[in-house]
């Protein structure tokens, strides 16, 4: 019977490993961490000087600003930003076994490592609903799951904020943002995004999450819908930050990990 309910979380990704994801050191049992303590310590978490906007790490001379530079160079809808961590090994592997590898049960760990960075840095009181970045259904069908609403829900229970579904849709499918640059991200992602039922979002304080910000077109497309719907305050929050500045550790580490 055990065999059977542990080949079927293992199936449905849901099966905490016994082993560190990166150098497969055996894990303490008791520990809900899917790492040893040496790559749990590589985890590069951002500190300031941050974007009041969106909450990327600056560097240089927009430092005396609080805006980072990617914010100033277009409108920007959101009013304020978090983002946790470098997208940086061994952060990375691990958003990628997520999103890819049928590691779901990865949900509550980055999710918690979200919860404590935000929790120790910024106020979460007034907000009304935290929405999901929505996937359209095509790859939301290829997925199985959106990563995105599956890091929702440790903020909502952790902060007590519920998650709105189905209000925001993804109406266009779009070729990944990979690989574009900035002003074709953004014309990409133009008019991807509508908001349902605005009346529900009038006049709401929303927080707005995905796991990766890269050039910040997508979240900042979300906000400029829930805002024309009539929301009166968005907080982008993002689990990890994409910067050519992160330097990538160990990358030999991760060879060897990559088979799983
Ligand atoms: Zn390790
Ligand atoms: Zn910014």
């Amino acid at each position: 019977m055990r065999f059977v309910s542990s080949a079927v979380g293992s199936f449905l990704g849901l099966v905490f490993p016994s082993r560190c994801l990166v150098c497969e050191a055996p894990l303490h049992p008791m520990r809900d961490c899917p790492l040893c303590p040496e790559h749990f310590r590589k985890i590069l978490l951002v500190e300031p000087p941050l974007c009041s906007r969106c909450g990327r790490k600056m560097s240089g001379e927009s430092v005396e600003a609080l805006v980072c530079a990617e914010c100033r160079s277009r409108s920007t809808y959101h009013d304020a930003g978090h983002s946790a961590c470098a997208f940086a090994e061994p952060i990375r592997y691990l958003i990628h076994l997520f999103k890819y590898g049928k590691r779901r049960y990865l949900a509550s760990f980055l999710g918690r490592l979200l919860v404590d960075y935000i929790r120790d840095r910024a106020d979460m009181a007034g907000y009304d609903a935290i929405i999901p970045v929505p996937l359209h259904w095509r790859r939301h069908w290829t997925r199985g799951f959106n990563q995105a609403l599956d890091l929702a829900r440790p903020l909502s229970r952790h902060f007590c904020i519920p998650v709105m579904k189905g209000n925001l849709r993804r109406v266009r499918y779009t070729t990944p943002q990979v690989g574009l640059l900035g002003k074709e991200r953004e014309s990409n992602i133009r008019n991807a995004f509508r908001a349902r039922n605005p009346a529900k979002v009038a006049g709401t304080r929303l927080l707005l999450l995905d796991d990766v910000i890269t050039s910040g077109a997508t979240l900042n497309e979300c906000a400029r819908v829930l805002k024309r719907a009539g929301a009166s305050w968005v907080t982008i929050v993002t689990l990890a930050q994409a910067s050519g500045t992160w330097v990538v550790p160990e990358p030999q580490a991760l060879s060897g990990a990559t088979r799983a």
